[in-house]
């Protein structure tokens, strides 16, 4: 058997609810930990609980000036223009949890996120080199009474610059949960992610304790790129998610499937080469990005076994 990876024990975990204001999951778990944080403590570490943008959960608007979950890159923490709110709650977040890429940077944050789309407990992971959060989510998916907990990995190029909240640290796991509207909590989905938390929790203190985690292959589904809605001349939106694809999130959607449906009545489909799987599908915050869903492929790969280093 090879040796397994070494990493060091995690102490310093923080937990973000409400980086994006309307996603209310997050923003009701971390409020509620703020008041009774005990449900974040173990034997060898306690997690600490945080609200990402606390403007935007008071106006209940995904964020203020710009997205704050695509903020936390060099130029924005190096900016000295913090008009914009997001790029100063960005470098309060680097300073209290980073800085981003050094050594005193938290071990791990875990960011909470709610989705419109119908893509259940999604595991959102940088790539599959993220040794930590690939062993967290391997974890989940065999310890939590979830049933299926998708692995996504929204990075498509290994040297892309990161962005995220949960960037900040040296380990990173988002969690997205749906479909849930924006602004509304819905007591299924918020049980769901609390007890992922717990387990991902569980999994820390385990690692913590020296437990030896064994190598696994795993299913996940990476990131190939945005789809837009089909637009007229003036940019105005023609066509609206087929019925045939909505909710159908993780599904394979082969070459010639529907995917959009014009008001008119017109089918339009999927012209692609290859069978590709939809994520994101029809969710509502990216109606302003121009992505109607994002492409994936899904594969299989493997992880090394992990302990924690003695
Ligand atoms: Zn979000």
């Amino acid at each position: 058997m090879t040796q397994p990876q070494r990493l060091p024990s995690l102490r310093r975990v923080a937990v973000c609810g409400g980086t994006h204001g309307n996603e209310m999951s997050g923003v009701y778990l971390v409020r509620h930990w703020l008041r009774d944080p005990s449900e974040l403590q173990r034997g060898t570490f306690h997690a600490t609980p945080f609200l990402g943008n606390p403007r935007a959960i008071e106006q209940c608007t995904r964020y203020i000036g710009r997205d704050l979950n695509r903020t936390l890159t060099a130029d924005f923490l190096n900016s000295k223009n913090t008009n914009l709110y997001e790029v100063q709650r960005a470098q309060e977040i680097n300073q209290t949890f980073g800085p981003k890429g050094s050594s005193q940077a938290y071990d791990l944050i875990v960011d909470l996120h709610n989705t419109t789309a119908n893509m259940g407990s999604c595991l959102i992971v940088d790539s599959e080199h993220s040794l930590l959060s690939m062993h967290i989510c391997d974890y989940i998916q065999k310890h939590s009474r979830i049933r299926r907990c998708p692995i996504l990995f929204y990075q498509q190029q290994p040297e892309e610059e990161t962005y995220s909240v949960c960037s900040v640290s040296k380990a990173g796991l988002a969690l997205e949960l749906g479909p849930q509207p924006q602004g509304v909590a819905r007591a299924d989905l918020l049980a769901h992610m609390r007890s992922i938390m717990a387990c991902a929790l569980d999994f820390i203190e385990l690692f913590n304790k020296g437990t030896l985690f064994p190598a696994f292959e795993t299913e996940a589904y990476k990131v190939v790129g945005p789809v837009d809605f089909p637009r007229y001349p003036n940019g105005e939106i023609s066509a609206v998610i087929h019925p045939n694809l909505q909710d159908k999130d993780f599904q394979p959607l082969k070459p010639g499937d529907p995917i959009f449906q014009t008001l008119s009545g017109e089918d339009i489909l999927y012209d692609g080469d290859d069978v590709t799987y939809p994520v994101f599908i029809n969710e509502a915050a990216y109606y302003e990005k121009k992505v109607a869903f994002i492409k994936t492929e899904k594969r299989t790969f493997s992880q090394p076994a992990l302990q924690k280093m003695f």
